[in-house]
């Protein structure tokens, strides 16, 4: 038997206390987490704000009681500020301010991250709101109560930023959505998929100041009142600042072995750089095969993952992440956009020469009667060198995110696009074409 101790109880430390309850009894699980709630699915966020779904219950899938239910001991409002990773000891405090000291055989690091802060005057104003926990959704939530609230920035082009400023639109407020780069979601999508969305938040009326650089929150009578940029100033009365998040590595990272942005860089085992301490989630890298390389994606999906990696390594069964592609899907005013694997500009930045595999066409035949048909679109990259695919981004009304998975297992597997021009892909009118647009795109590589 050991005594395991988990430090941080969201989605990878819920993952992992789940996986050890459920399938090693034999071990003593003692959890500590700083907020009050565990397990809040921030995804949902913008769909609570935007009145898309009624009230937040449904975005909590583990509590406290369920998690002790199964033998853990849960310290919730219970703060670790210090490791002895030599004595193997934890320390710090309840909300209450009385101590915490307590002792481990193995440690599971699931500390997560924390929103950047951009770091300009007029941080500290009323009405300057960062995205993250179930709180922060809750003070947007009352704060939109107020009549005053009419003209909200949201600074950042990420999925978070993007859909956020669709809920604040939905819901008739005056939204500017402000990011230095010239596109939104440039990470995930090349700039021909992201003109398609950015068009069509711009044609629903969210004002879209791309290439634009924050350099102050001005306030008025303690109060945000405006955003400047290096090209203009825009009034606001609200500010939702969304333009990235920071691994929370505070407690290791003089001590365990760190990234280039501070996450407990792991191996496949989620194990760190010192015996018997585990990072899993948001505060520790992940293998990304698309570069075939150590890098860091947080994502809520691969958290659950290495949750579960570290669980069975921690209570003895040695199991391996296959790592990961960074797969992720968006959808706003109808328009979906699922992603997997590197765009040809990231790949770019790896020094990777790609080519592209591109098709657009409706999902079924064009004989099918009063069926939903929506037309999709698809881009494949795959390496000029070896032809191995190495992404793909797809677009359409229609959900075929679906397809995605596959281009995921495909970078993981190493497929190379000439095999997937003759991949046994199953054809029948209520699904498909037997031309279909994936084996169109495949076959139009190998021209
Ligand atoms: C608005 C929003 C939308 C998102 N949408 C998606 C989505 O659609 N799909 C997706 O895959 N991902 C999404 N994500 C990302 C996803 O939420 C994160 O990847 C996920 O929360 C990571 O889980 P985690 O458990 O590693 O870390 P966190 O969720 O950051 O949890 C860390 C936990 O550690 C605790 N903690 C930290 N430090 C200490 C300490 N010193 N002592 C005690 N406790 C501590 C914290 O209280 C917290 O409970 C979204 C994120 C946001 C903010």
């Amino acid at each position: 038997m050991a005594k395991i101790i988990v430090i941080g109880a969201n989605h990878a430390g819920t993952a992992c206390i789940n996986t050890i309850c459920d399938n090693y009894k034999e071990h003593e699980v003692v959890v500590y987490d700083r907020n009050s709630d565990i397990s809040f699915l921030a995804c949902g966020m913008a769909l609570w704000i935007g009145q898309q779904i009624s009230k937040p219950d449904g975005l909590f899938y583990a509590s406290k009681e369920s998690l002790e239910a199964k033998g853990a001991k849960i310290h919730m409002e219970a703060e670790i500020n210090d490791i002895d990773f030599d004595k193997k000891i934890v320390r710090g405090q309840f909300k209450d301010g009385s101590k915490i000291e307590d002792t481990y055989d193995k440690l599971i690091l699931a500390t997560g991250s924390t929103p950047i802060e951009i770091p300009v005057p007029g941080r500290d104003l009323e009405n300057v709101q960062y995205v993250k926990l179930f709180q922060n959704a809750k003070d947007v939530v009352e704060k939109l109560k107020k009549p005053e609230i009419k003209k909200i920035a949201v600074l950042g082009g990420g999925y978070i930023g993007v859909e956020l400023a669709e809920a604040f639109q939905l819901l008739g407020r005056e939204v500017v959505l402000i990011d230095m780069l010239d596109t939104i979601l440039g990470t995930h999508f090349d700039k021909d998929f992201n003109m398609r969305m950015q068009n069509l938040m711009a044609s629903n009326g969210v004002k879209m100041a791309m290439g634009e650089k924050v350099q102050e929150y001005i306030g008025k009578d303690g109060k945000v009142a405006a955003v400047k940029t290096d090209k203009g100033t825009h009034e606001v009365d609200m500010i939702i600042s969304c333009v990235g998040f920071r691994p929370n590595s505070l407690l290791g990272k003089d001590k365990l072995e760190t990234f280039k942005n501070g996450a407990y860089i792991v191996n496949k085992k989620q194990e760190t750089s010192i015996k018997d301490v585990y990072a899993i989630g948001d505060c520790a890298t992940v293998y990304d095969n698309s570069i075939d390389d150590v890098n860091y994606i947080a994502l809520a999906s691969n958290a659950l993952r290495s949750g579960i990696v570290a669980a069975h390594n921690v209570s003895g069964k040695e199991i391996e992440s296959v790592g990961v592609q960074g797969s992720s899907g968006i959808m706003i005013y109808d328009l979906r956009m699922v992603a997997t694997g590197l765009t040809v500009e990231k790949a770019k930045g790896y020094g990777i020469e790609t080519e592209v595999a591109s098709f657009k066409d409706v999902q079924k035949p064009a004989f099918m009667e009063n069926v939903e048909n929506g037309e999709v679109e698809i881009k494949i990259v795959y390496r000029k060198d070896n032809r191995q695919i190495v992404g793909c981004q797809m677009l359409s009304e229609y959900d075929m995110s679906g397809a995605i998975h596959m281009f995921s297992l495909a970078i993981y597997k190493k497929l190379t696009v000439d095999e997937l021009a003759l991949l046994d892909l199953f054809f029948m009118p209520h699904f498909n074409q037997p031309y279909n647009y994936i084996t169109m795109a495949g076959l139009n590589a190998i021209k």
